[in-house]
């Protein structure tokens, strides 16, 4: 089955005082209708960075030095920008990671909503029902109560459901959901998550979840793309992320995970060491200083991608087929 998108070895670099700040080094990745993807990794390995991508939309000292970003065969990266604006929202939706500052603050939520199926071209009260509908849908009591609130008026986690029925309206093919829990407390965690694999049957497309927490994959994703230092270190099913991780990096965050820990482990572990700085990336693997299995190639040459099956795919000298 072909992609319904795929990014093709793109690199993609922020302008700064002191040098580029390569945020993405030649990433690959493929999604297909009705499959869930995570995109995990740590702070600043660039997980936001290729969400704009995807929905062509980089900040102003971004540059894609190299590669395409594909969707239905047609590579959105080089149209026009009022074409892009049309695939934004309509084609590829985000989730915002933070709906407090994404939503407008001196406009009800109803006005909003409505205003983002602008280009259904439906009439408004027709929007306004349909609107009401979806607030009740993604677990809003008292819908029509709520689309006359403001957005402070609600609590995070009704922000939140409101940040997902405003995706949802715009009927995407690809949605987005960048740290979709982080702001949110344990039981908000768990309700979205619930509305989110509830989403995935619903909708005719695919789902992206991006997080730096490993429990939030297993709930929801069908596959996994590790992401370290601007890289895509690791790509495999979630059965083999848990139970066969390949790369060092992808064992370790493993091992890091909070849900693996015994009861009686009071100190969190951690992966010692820090992440290279992206202005300076390194010779050879940059994971290298931080991995327990490293020598000297390791250090010196950039590492292989190692196809290991048709779903599992690390990028290590340590790695053999
Ligand atoms: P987090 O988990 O904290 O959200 P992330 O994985 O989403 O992190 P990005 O926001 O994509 O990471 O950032 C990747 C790298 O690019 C980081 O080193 C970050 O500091 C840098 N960066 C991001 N945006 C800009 C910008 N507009 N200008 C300069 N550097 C930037
Ligand atoms: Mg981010």
């Amino acid at each position: 089955m072909t992609a319904l998108l795929a990014i093709e070895d793109l690199s993609v670099h922020y302008r700064s005082p002191a040098g580029p700040i390569h945020a993405l080094r030649s990433v690959n990745l493929e999604v297909r209708r009705g499959e869930v993807i995570g995109i995990v990794g740590e702070s600043g390995c660039g997980k936001s960075t290729l969400v704009s991508t995807l929905i062509a939309l980089l900040a102003p000292n971004a540059e894609v030095t190299a590669g395409r970003v594909i969707l239905t065969g047609q590579d959105i990266l080089t149209l026009p920008e009022r074409e892009k604006r049309a695939i934004r929202g309509a084609r590829v939706a985000t989730i915002f990671q933070d709906p407090m500052t994404a939503f407008c603050p001196v406009l009800t939520i109803g006005m909003q909503l409505c205003d983002f199926q602008h280009h259904l071209g439906t009439p408004r009260r027709v929007r306004q029902t349909r609107t009401t509908a979806m607030l009740a849908h993604v677990g809003i009591a008292d819908a029509a109560v709520v689309m006359r609130r403001y957005p402070h008026e609600l609590s995070g986690g009704m922000r939140q459901r409101a940040a997902v029925a405003a995706a949802l309206l715009m009927q995407p093919e690809v949605l987005i959901a960048d740290e979709p829990t982080t702001a949110l407390d344990v039981t908000m965690e768990a309700q979205i998550l619930h509305l989110l694999r509830k989403l995935r049957t619903e909708i005719d497309g695919a789902i992206i979840v991006v997080t730096h927490h490993l429990g939030v994959v297993g709930e929801l994703c069908d596959r996994v793309y590790v992401m370290y230092a601007g890289q895509v270190v690791e790509e495999a099913s979630v059965d083999d992320i848990y139970h066969a991780p390949r790369h060092p990096y992808t064992a370790a965050l493993i091992l890091c995970d909070p849900a693996n820990l015994s009861n009686r482990a009071t100190i969190l572990p951690t992966i010692p060491g820090r992440p290279p700085d992206l202005l300076n990336t390194p010779k050879g693997c940059a994971f290298a200083p931080r991995c327990p299995h490293a020598d000297a190639i390791c250090r010196t040459v950039p590492p292989p991608r190692v196809r290991v099956s048709a779903t599992q795919a690390a990028l290590c000298h340590k790695v053999t087929a």
